[in-house]
């Protein structure tokens, strides 16, 4: 099977990479294993001080909208943390108390939210909270299915009306409702018409993983990927490249063993430690597809901080690259492979981190790739 450009990894680098590629009239192929860091993710982009033109017209164009609002977002624990450009559900303050008094939702027996910290957290902001529980969707009042954020994102939406009742008929004096982020996993507008619709302003609180926006924007970039006639082979895992002086010429994958992938293009999106982008024994960390050269250190005890919350060294490590993101053997560029997002680690920190450098070098490798052709 030939292509313009073969991607490995369809997380926020890979999917940004093959949308545009496709945009741009190109045939590409994603190959994922599986999970990926969209899965856990907050719903805010990391480093991004801007909302790039580009990147806002990729996600309309997947339906995904996003809004730019430097400030402070609630976390799942109940307390603040910084952001700036994050999914449009996701509510961004000035300050930490946003209200003066909320009536927080809570489903009863629902395992991934915790109300009680979520209340400790507001309170201490000076924020006064009423609990109040929400009906089950009837598929889960018998109590057989566990109730799990994913079990319940499939059935919310569809009775988003009856909770906009439920809240109207609870709410008394409070400014605020608090929600799970649980809504638009099967029906992206549920969100906005929660927010319509309550007569208060609602905040979505995150739940522990996995993300329902984060799975809800992996889904969608997927869809839209795959309408532009992008080829996605999920569950497959890129295992080895055939190389020929500088070139990489073909990949083979566990699924298709001998029809390897060949194309003029590849693009290394395959993530960090966490999704197996890189790997490591006690002695080395390397790159298991291409086998790139992997910045790390040699002294096994300097990769990691003994204070366990601090900065960790080896979330840095990742695949050395020239400027134009060619990833390096033995000093030397790869000349048709680019390595884009978390593969990279720190090692290019001008380019941002986190989803910021996912989505900069993902537009970076797309522009050479269009350049050169
Ligand atoms: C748990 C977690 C939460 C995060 N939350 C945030 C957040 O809230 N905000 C933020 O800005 N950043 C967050 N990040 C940082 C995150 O790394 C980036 O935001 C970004 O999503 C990374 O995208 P990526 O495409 O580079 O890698 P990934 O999302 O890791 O995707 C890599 C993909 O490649 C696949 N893959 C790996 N090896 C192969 C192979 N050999 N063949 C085929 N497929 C392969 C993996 O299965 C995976 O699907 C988080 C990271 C983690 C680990």
């Amino acid at each position: 099977m030939r292509f313009d450009t073969v991607i490995i990894g369809g997380g926020l680098a890979g999917l940004v990479a093959g949308i545009s590629l496709q945009q741009a009239g190109r045939s590409t192929a994603i190959v994922s294993t599986g999970q990926n860091a969209l899965h856990f993710f907050s719903g805010s982009f990391e480093s991004m001080k801007e909302a790039p033109e580009r990147l806002t017209a990729l996600f309309a164009g997947a339906g995904i909208r996003v809004h730019y609002n430097p400030g402070v977002r609630l976390t799942p624990l109940g307390t603040f943390r910084e952001a700036e450009l994050s999914l449009e559900d996701i509510s961004l303050f000035p300050e930490a108390k946003f209200a003066d008094k909320a009536l927080l939702a809570c489903v009863p027996g629902y395992l991934d939210f915790f109300p009680a910290f979520l209340a400790e957290g507001l309170e201490k902001q000076g924020i006064q909270c009423r609990l109040c529980s929400l009906d089950l969707p009837e598929e889960l009042q018998d109590g057989s299915v566990e109730r799990r954020s994913v079990q319940l994102a499939r059935l919310v939406d569809r009775d988003w009306k009856k909770i906009v009742q439920q809240i109207r008929l609870m709410i008394q004096d409070e400014d605020a409702v608090i929600l799970p982020q649980l809504f638009g996993l099967q029906d992206a507008s549920v969100p906005e018409h929660l927010r319509q619709e309550i007569p208060a302003r609602v905040v979505f609180a995150g739940t522990m993983p996995p993300s329902i926006p984060g799975i809800r924007t992996q889904r969608l970039l997927k869809r839209r990927y795959e309408v532009l006639g992008g080829t996605y082979l999920g569950g497959d895992e890129a295992v080895e490249a055939q190389v020929e002086g500088n070139k990489i010429l073909s990949v083979r994958t566990h699924n298709l063993e001998a029809h390897a992938l060949e194309a003029s293009h590849f693009i290394l999106a395959s993530g960090g430690f966490f999704s197996k982008g890189l790997r490591s024994n006690p002695f080395r960390v390397w790159e298991p597809v291409f086998g790139v050269d992997v910045d790390f250190d040699e002294d096994r005890n300097a990769w990691y901080n003994e204070e366990f919350v601090g900065d960790q060294p080896y979330m840095q490590y990742g695949v050395r690259t020239d400027v134009t993101l060619h990833p390096l053997v033995d000093g030397q560029p790869r000349g048709n492979l680019y390595a884009i997002g978390s593969v990279l680690g720190g090692t290019r920190p001008e380019l941002g981190s986190g989803a910021g450098l996912a989505i900069r070098t993902a537009f970076l490798a797309v522009d050479k790739i269009l350049e050169s052709l």
